[in-house]
């Protein structure tokens, strides 16, 4: 089995695609991840926001269901889809193969985000039910204007990056019925997948996965993958890491020996620190696992859903990307998420997967599920058994509450846990200067120019600053909290 590294399999894919792709009319490669094709620009969109029936799915088959290289639509072809148009829209790959299974089906699916996303004007942007795509009008014009063209691309990427793929087909559907029915199926099967991975504990494994397929949009993102922290998109689970590090273990999911355990709490691992560090290039240095605060989890662009700090209430909003309109706060998904993305990590808005809020681990250092006191109906129906009995009911949702002033009173009307937190809050008092007390406070030094510090959410801090030029971005100020 041939393994590439990713700058190898640019070089690899360069050298080959004249003949791989000589028959493609558009160019193909890695140089091409991370394009965005803008409304104005595309020919189609497939799936996305406006459509609810979209999917992709990998399924693992026996050898006589699978016609090798066999491109199916159902529906209409590209060329026949009206320009300017949002459709429904599904990607079925079905493979088989002697090492195959079902086991592999995550992983295997969500490289069809990245192959996809080489053909020169495709974008594809999510996962699961979530995908959208364009076309763009320039790629259209070149002579992209069938199925066919993108279905071999997959199949010829498929099976030279995937050589334990013997047999592989694809199939396109956009007739509205075939997709709507076709969704409905893929819903159980994601489902059974999540519930498969549910049980173990981070605890109880010596290693975690890393993923950097999203680099090619967030440069500094790294997922760390862990029995109980699901990845960011939701369609990697650990063990979908660790099939996934088995079959290709140089290609973008990769084994992380989790060393030294430094905070079970927080979940702050050496392993996994390292890991983010060498693999974002040096642009995080710690991750916190277990906690949207200090060194939250990096947030890359196709997560699920997000957790957002509401400081008037001093509690999490979860808002999912299908939910349409303002969150409680105000704000839509895509504002949030622009606040969220790009691989950084932001104090209060935490990119996450729905699965991970199934997790005994969820937010733990913030409070979890008794800390949350918004969520889409959508989101709660969803998660509804794995809320604590105990403050389910008294969550709102959209139904609920319209704005922060009625969120304020349904959560004091209600006795959530966070109004106990209302009557506590007090600013600390700062201890003056040159006192025994300030000289106590640890100083944070050896910070190379240029190094965004994330600051510990408690335990305050001093700094001291000597011949120093200061630019401040961006200065924000949290009310610390303590118990009377
Ligand atoms: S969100 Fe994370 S796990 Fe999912 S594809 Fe992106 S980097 Fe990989």
């Amino acid at each position: 089995m041939v393994l590439l590294t990713f700058k190898e399999k640019e070089n690899w894919l360069e050298a080959r695609k004249m003949s791989m792709f000589e028959d493609i009319p558009v160019d193909v490669g890695v140089v091409y991840e991370g394009e965005r094709i803008r409304k104005k620009d595309m020919q189609v969109e497939l799936g996305g926001p406006k459509i609810q029936h979209k999917f992709e799915l990998v399924r693992v088959r026996k050898p006589e269901e699978v016609e090798d290289g066999k491109i199916r639509i159902i529906g209409p072809d590209i060329r026949d889809i009206q320009p300017g148009t949002s459709n429904p829209f599904g990607i079925l790959v079905e493979v088989a193969g002697e090492e195959l299974e079902e086991e592999l089906e995550g992983v295997i699916e969500r490289r069809i985000h990245e192959f996809t996303n080489y053909i020169e004007g495709f974008m594809h942007l999510n996962q699961r039910y979530d995908i959208w795509c364009r076309l763009s009008k320039k790629s259209f014009e070149k002579g992209l204007n069938t199925f066919e063209l993108i279905g071999k691309v997959m199949i010829r990427l498929y099976k030279a990056e995937l050589p334990i793929i013997e047999k592989i087909q694809v199939t396109f559907i956009t007739d509205p019925a075939e997709a709507k029915n076709r969704y409905e199926e893929a819903l159980k099967i994601y489902d059974a997948r999540d519930a498969r991975a549910r049980g173990l504990k981070d605890e109880e494994v010596d290693e975690f996965y890393g993923c950097i397929l999203c680099q090619s949009f967030a440069p500094t993102h790294v997922c760390v993958i862990t029995p109980q922290r699901y990845s960011n998109c939701g369609a990697i689970s650990w063990y979908d890491g660790r099939a996934a590090a088995r079959i290709d273990p140089k290609g973008p999911i990769f084994k992380i020996p989790k060393g030294e355990t430094i905070d079970t709490f927080k979940g702050e691992f050496s392993g996994a620190n390292q890991a983010v560090k060498e693999k974002s290039m040096g642009a995080v240095q710690r991750v916190w696992l277990y906690t949207a605060f200090g060194y939250p989890h990096t947030s890359c662009g196709c997560f699920e859903g997000i957790a957002f700090y509401i400081p008037e209430v001093d509690g999490f909003g979860l808002v999912h990307r299908d939910f349409k309109g303002a969150a409680v706060n105000g704000l839509p998904f895509s504002t949030m998420a622009d606040a969220t993305a790009g691989g950084r990590q932001v104090d209060g808005f935490h990119g996450i997967s729905i699965e991970y809020t199934r997790s005994p681990k969820f937010l733990q250092v913030d409070g979890g599920w008794h800390r949350v006191v918004w969520l889409p109906k959508a989101f709660k129906e969803r998660v509804h058994d794995f809320i604590p009995g105990d403050v389910r009911d008294k969550i709102a949702t959209e139904e609920d509450v319209k704005d922060l002033n009625e969120l304020k009173e349904w959560l004091k009307s209600k006795n959530h846990p966070v109004v106990e937190h209302w009557k506590e809050e007090e600013l600390v008092a700062v201890p003056e200067t040159g006192t025994e007390e300030a000289e106590a406070i640890p100083v944070l030094s050896s910070i190379e120019a240029g190094t965004p510090i994330a600051l510990p959410y408690t335990g305050g801090f001093r700094v001291k600053l000597k011949g120093v030029k200061i630019h401040v971005g961006k200065f924000v100020i949290h009310k610390v909290k303590t118990k009377k």
